[in-house]
């Protein structure tokens, strides 16, 4: 299913321990609105580079939430999250444009050597930080030491 232009359903719904897991990774009604503004907001973030986005990870419902070992409460388990590359450019320096672009986020990270995480929260609270040391490992604020 399309949700907008350039995203499918389904590339904010692949995981592969979802599928390890035998789990269609779906996503309940109050998820799937959620992961339409999702969709609308990612259509902002393409614009702005105008370049193909990947999509690494998006939407994780609570059963694959909980098998990756994250908080229920995470952005990704609501639909409100997507871990991405910009085609061709380097993730810090695209963490950097968006920071900079006007965008309005809830949260941005620059997870070092895996991907830039953006979140669209409704609280849209602008956070900006770095997580250079791997999943589970310490947040820091802004995205340089
Ligand atoms: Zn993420």
């Amino acid at each position: 299913m399309q949700l907008t232009t350039h995203f499918s359903l389904e590339e904010f719904t692949h995981s592969s321990k979802a599928l390890s897991m035998g789990d269609k990774n779906q996503p309940t009604p109050a998820h799937l609105v959620n992961l339409r503004h999702l969709a609308e907001r990612m259509e902002a973030v393409r614009a702005m580079f105008n370049r193909p986005i990947e999509i690494t990870s998006a939407y994780r419902n609570p059963a694959v939430n909980a098998a990756v070992g994250g908080v229920p409460t995470s952005a990704h388990a609501l639909g409100h999250a997507a871990d991405f590359h910009v085609d061709g450019l380097e993730d810090l320096d695209v963490a950097k444009q968006i920071r900079d672009g006007g965008l309005k986020f809830d949260q941005l990270i620059h997870e070092r050597n895996r991907c830039v995480h953006i979140s669209f929260d409704p609280r849209l609270r602008q956070e900006v930080r770095r997580q250079p040391g791997g999943p589970g490992s310490p947040v820091h604020a802004g995205l340089e030491p």
